[in-house]
């Protein structure tokens, strides 16, 4: 639907935001049959500016809890059916002893939850399947052959276009600025293109919701944390390298990094720094936010896949928060030495599990009916 599309005056269920959480949720109420969901964002649809356009968007499916697994199997078939799923697996190393028996922990769990493919690897059979990996101090590997990673872009845009499909209308450039309820109940949400009188609202304002729920008085316990990515420049022993994902994933928990390879290159996820907190009535708009190329499908011999965009979640890139998970990349990875990028992003994203967060018009023992559905 197009940035002009009239919204509506009333719908069965509002969702505020397009990211991930509010296309997919969109998609799932549509294919259950529920078409009179309307959905808004202020920013433009697919490329919102929210968390969900930078992610590199690996995709685990071992989870401690088998619900969240299932999700995450599920998750991959769709992903795999809209097109677009790269499945390069992950592998998840250890380097100290704690590590290693939590590594054997996450093989019961991939057991239990039937998780296709999922093996230990010795050091030698790691550096099988990442040839550029230093081995000397690796006790062992947890390897999944069939997770992998999606475009979140095109992502956005396939469950968009199928929710779309089923009746569903999304609503770009379009804010949520209040929310007016009677005896406790959601009536009418009040956005700067209309209001819309709805039965149900879900939130997935990700971290922006904090201030949706200061609208109804209600404390939405999340903080908004950035997340640095950094990516290297061409290495030579990748020389050749085009397409984007072909190595797996490697998570390194002793050294709170993951690595993902980006054609000739490599990108860098870190969580080895300082938190960097970040209120959300901090983040800019979308007129005052820096407008910049996703690094996540960075690739150094080609560049970037998509033209820069305007990025409210995006920050700029903080040199010395990133010093320490570069030493520790470049002992992993030898090969990365001298191959530091200036490239790279420091983008909010939550810190409670609880991203999705809807209001009902819910029966009265629900209280304020703030009720969890995803995180
Ligand atoms: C660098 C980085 C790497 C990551 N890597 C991974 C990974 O590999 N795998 C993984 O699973 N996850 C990863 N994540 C986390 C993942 O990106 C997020 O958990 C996920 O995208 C959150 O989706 P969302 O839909 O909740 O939020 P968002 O994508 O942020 O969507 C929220 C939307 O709400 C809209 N909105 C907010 N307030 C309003 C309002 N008042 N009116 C209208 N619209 C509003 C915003 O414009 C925004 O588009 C990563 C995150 C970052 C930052």
């Amino acid at each position: 639907m197009s940035e002009q599309s009239e919204l509506p005056d009333r719908a069965e269920t509002l969702i505020v935001g397009a990211g991930v959480v509010g296309c997919s949720t969109a998609y799932h109420l549509a294919k259950k049959g529920s078409s009179d969901v309307v959905v808004v964002d202020k920013g433009p649809i697919p490329k919102t500016g929210g968390s969900t356009v930078h992610a590199p968007a690996g995709l685990t499916q071992t989870s401690p809890d088998r619900t969240l697994a299932t999700i995450a199997k599920e998750t991959r078939e769709i992903y795999d059916a809209a097109g677009g799923w790269e499945e390069n697996g992950a592998i998840e190393i250890a380097t100290t002893d704690e590590c290693w028996e939590y590594l054997n922990r996450r093989m019961d769990q991939a057991r239990t939850s039937d998780i296709d493919g999922a093996e230990l690897l010795t050091p030698d059979q790691v550096k099988e399947h990442v040839p550029i990996i230093e081995t000397e101090d690796l006790i062992g590997g947890f390897h999944v052959p069939t997770d992998g990673r999606i475009d979140t872009v095109s992502l956005l845009d396939g469950l968009k276009t199928d929710a779309e499909n089923r009746g569903v209308s999304f609503h770009e450039r379009t804010t949520v600025t209040d929310i007016e309820t009677t005896d406790g109940a959601v009536e009418t949400v009040v956005t700067d293109r209309g209001r819309v009188r709805v039965d149900d609202i879900l939130v997935a304002g990700n971290i922006w919701a904090p201030l949706i729920g200061e609208m109804v008085d209600v404390p939405i316990p999340l903080v908004p944390c950035a997340h640095q990515y950094g990516v290297t420049d061409s290495i030579e022993a990748l020389d050749g390298w085009e397409h984007d994902v072909e190595q797996p994933w490697v998570r390194h928990w002793d050294g709170d990094l993951y690595f993902r390879q980006h054609g000739d290159g490599y990108g860098i996820g870190n969580y080895n720094h300082d938190p960097i907190i970040v209120g959300s009535s901090d983040i800019p708009s979308l007129d005052d936010a820096i407008e910049t190329e996703p690094v996540y499908d960075y690739v150094p011999n080609q560049g970037s896949r998509h033209d820069p965009f305007k990025q409210p979640s995006s920050r700029s890139f903080t040199e010395s928060d990133f010093e320490d998970a570069w030493r520790e990349a470049t002992r992993l990875f030898p090969d990365f030495e001298g191959r530091r990028s200036s490239k790279g992003s420091t983008v909010c994203s939550r810190s409670h599990p609880t991203t999705c967060l809807s209001w009902a018009n819910p029966p009265t023992s629900m209280g304020s009916g703030l009720r969890p559905l995803s995180g």
